[in-house]
């Protein structure tokens, strides 16, 4: 059987993440994170996570060879499809992955760009009423609450909000964001495999224009 790459797009609080673990629910695909990644790293205390932890509390990028390196890692695992959630995020990265593409996919196997679009005015919103947990499990206080207030419902564990959630780091994110990522959505969108998300919908519609376009792709 042929290998499916979905690659998320869209920028910070537009929904990629909740999206991407949706997708890797119904699948039985491997959903590679970065930000979830490096933010374990970090609370484990690891070497790595020592060294990226001021990246992610400034909103900057950690460096491409870092990045790579657990991108790689992750890449190990067996699967019959992945998910990426925050990579590539430059063009640097763009062509790294192609790279590694080069060397592990079939001539079967398919890679696509999934763009999830949403205004800057709903993702501060998002952003601002966002609560995270440390098992990665992400909730909204009106749109997504959990159903004990602070408490996460899959683990049990207590909600925070992200460091980088604050309006400064978030303005400086979105910057970054539309910098870096219209070079690898062109790519993509000259391969033709873009597929456009309208991402100011509920979570449960979003899934299901996903799941319609995926279908119609002979992806799923
Ligand atoms: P969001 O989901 O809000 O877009 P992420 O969880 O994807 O945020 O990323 C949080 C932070 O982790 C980024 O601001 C950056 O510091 C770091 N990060 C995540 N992915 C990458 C990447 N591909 N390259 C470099 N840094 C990254
Ligand atoms: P990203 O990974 O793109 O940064 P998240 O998946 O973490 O985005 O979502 C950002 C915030 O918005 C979270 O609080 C999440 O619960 C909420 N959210 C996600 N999708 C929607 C949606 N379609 N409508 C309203 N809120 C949403
Ligand atoms: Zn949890």
């Amino acid at each position: 059987m042929s290998k499916k790459i979905i690659i998320f797009f869209g920028p910070p609080g537009s929904g990629k993440g909740t999206q991407a673990e949706m997708l890797a629910k119904k699948t039985d695909w491997k959903k590679i994170s970065t930000g979830d990644l490096f933010r374990a790293e970090i609370a484990n205390g690891t070497k790595l996570g020592k060294s990226v932890g001021k990246y992610l509390q400034a909103g900057k990028l950690v460096p491409d060879k870092l990045t790579l390196s657990l991108v790689e890692e992750s890449l190990k695992q067996k699967t019959s499809g992945f998910i990426f959630d925050g990579f590539p995020r430059n063009k640097r990265q763009l062509n790294d992955l192609l790279a590694v593409f080069r060397k592990r996919l079939k001539k079967n196997d398919l890679a696509y760009a999934l763009e999830v679009a949403v205004g800057d005015k709903e993702v501060k919103q998002r952003l601002s009423q966002r609560r995270s947990c440390a098992c990665g499990a992400v909730y909204h206080l009106i749109y997504n609450p959990p159903i004990n207030e602070g408490v996460c419902d899959i683990c049990g564990g207590k909600l925070f909000t992200r460091n980088d959630d604050k309006p400064k780091v978030i303005a400086h994110r979105l910057k970054l964001y539309y910098n870096e990522s219209k070079s690898i959505l062109d790519y993509w969108q000259k391969q033709g495999r873009l597929i456009k998300i309208a991402g100011e919908q509920p979570i449960k519609k979003i899934h299901e224009e996903i799941m319609e376009k995926l279908k119609k792709l002979k992806l799923v």
